[in-house]
């Protein structure tokens, strides 16, 4: 075993990790990347076909991230936002600001300020703690402010960020420790209760219609909790695709309708697209078509779907009061998240020094210099016609790639929205009937995926594919082609 193997089992605790398995093989210790492949200390070579727990974007060792970065670090790394303001925070900021507003025409609720922090779980923290205090003071500072969030929702491992997740595994031993939050079923169609919606290999005369049931316990929901007296404050969601829940696609319209209805019982929305953000949904059907066949076209952005859909909800046409994000926002290079709000809120918080009426909240690394010259750049990219034209074509790509892994008699369901794919595994395909986590089905098609030069991390049941958008074609075919060499492995 190498040298950095020997000390990282010496010493490190790994995330999400069981760490007894993690002691019986030895690990990969990653030295290098090159746009979509990583390279081990050995020089063997893998996709990451996660990007990076999906975070990367451009790929790695990117030369115009990269020399931003080092132009940035020849002036300074790091100063304090805490009562300094910076070159590089104060440009991201607008950035950032003009691509969550996309359409001057919709301008309730226009996003306006940007709270700055260093990851998922904070930019969500920071939503929820502005979610509570606007709460209270617009609804007087008795109120108890509550929180909707979806079933098999995650937002991150901070306190507050579990106390609105609903995954059992993750979250039950802290119940403890976390104020209450209310949850309702999320669109899981593979599974869901009413309809069975049919996967693309079976017979749809076995189906009944689906009647938006999902929508329609939402709607209950916020009626029941406004009948108590108590109406929610805000609605917390991850739009089109919940990702740690199983990358769970949402159906068209569902969340224009279930935001709808928060509205209309006054709550706020909360949009972690700390997942979706940046591309990662890609773009929708009008906006692929002509771009693919038209691929000379010179693009003009509110009309090609590049500002459009660079977060989730616009799809859908929804703006949320708080826009979160991360992961992506470097390019995947560095930490640094942010938490979108609109002026209303942030107004809320004005008020004379002695009046105490400040946002008690901040971190040693908020507006960190080096993070928001990567996030800078890394947007001009997301915006540029090549980026646009490579998201389009991997989309397409993986789309066609998938189909052929529902002849696997163990893939349950294949889920796709934009450049992220979900691949349910399950002990049969005509009954669903689902693996036991005890089984380790995800793991250890991972497992086998690894041993193949392709790197992932399943969610339970579910293997991830994620690419970063310089993935090639040829990267894409043998990524898809692995998980169903993988699956083979495990199963037959
Ligand atoms: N929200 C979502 C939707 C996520 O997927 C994650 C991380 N997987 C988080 C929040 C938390 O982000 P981080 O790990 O950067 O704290």
């Amino acid at each position: 075993m190498n040298k950095f193997a020997q000390l990282d089992r010496k010493f490190v605790w790994h995330p999400f990790t069981q760490m007894r398995d993690w002691f019986k093989r030895e690990p990969v210790v990653i030295a290098s990347g090159q746009g979509a492949v990583l390279r081990d200390v050995k020089g063997r070579e893998y996709l990451d076909a996660n990007s990076s727990i999906w975070t990367n974007l451009h790929g790695h060792n990117h030369p115009k991230l990269n020399s931003a970065i080092s132009r940035q670090l020849k002036k300074i790394a790091h100063s304090s936002a805490l009562g300094f303001a910076n070159e590089p925070a104060s440009l991201l900021a607008e950035k950032l600001v003009r691509a969550a507003n996309p359409k001057p025409e919709i301008r309730n609720p226009k996003l306006a300020k940007v709270f700055f922090s260093d990851d998922g779980s904070t930019a969500m923290e920071v939503a929820l703690k502005l979610a509570y205090e606007f709460t209270r003071r617009t609804r007087g500072a008795k109120s108890r402010p509550k929180f909707l969030a979806l079933d098999g929702a995650y937002h991150g491992d901070t306190v507050g960020a579990v106390s609105a997740g609903h995954i059992d595994l993750f979250h039950k031993s802290y119940a403890g420790l976390l104020f209450k939050t209310d949850k309702v079923m999320s669109p899981y169609c593979y599974r869901c209760p009413f309809n069975r919606a049919k996967p693309e290999r079976d017979d749809a005369r076995k189906y009944r219609k689906c009647n938006w049931e999902c929508v329609g316990l939402v709607e209950k929901k916020f009626a029941d909790q406004k009948r108590k007296g108590n109406a929610y404050a805000a609605f917390v969601f991850e739009p089109l695709m919940q990702g740690s829940a199983g990358m769970i696609p949402q159906p068209d319209g569902w969340l224009r309708q279930v935001t709808s209805i928060a509205r209309d019982h006054g709550a706020l929305l909360i949009a972690d697209e700390v997942m979706t953000g940046f591309g990662r949904t890609g773009f929708v059907g009008a906006d692929v078509r002509r771009l693919i066949s038209k691929p000379r076209r010179k693009l003009e952005p509110p009309h090609v779907g590049c500002y459009e859909s660079l977060f989730a909800c616009q799809h859908e046409g929804v703006q949320p009061d708080f826009l979160c994000v991360a992961k992506g926002m470097t390019g995947g290079y560095l930490p640094m998240a942010a938490t979108l709000t609109t002026q209303k809120v942030f107004d809320a918080f004005l008020g004379g020094y002695g009046e105490f009426k400040t946002f008690f909240h901040g971190h040693s690394f908020t507006g960190n210099q080096l993070g928001a010259a990567a996030a800078a750049i890394s947007l001009e990219m997301l915006q540029a016609e090549k980026s646009v034209r490579q998201r389009t074509q991997l989309q397409k790509n993986l789309h066609n790639e998938l189909r052929s892994l529902w002849s696997l008699p163990n893939v349950g369901d294949v889920r796709q929205v934009g450049l992220v794919a979900g691949i349910e595994l399950v002990k049969n395909w005509r009954t669903r009937e689902a693996f036991d986590l005890r089984e380790r089905a995800g793991i250890r098609v991972c497992e086998a995926m690894a041993r193949r030069g392709v790197l992932t991390r399943p969610i339970g049941n579910v293997i991830v594919l994620m690419p970063p958008y310089c993935t090639t074609p040829a990267q894409t075919r043998k990524m898809v082609s692995v998980v169903r060499e993988a699956v083979q492995e495990v199963f037959d």
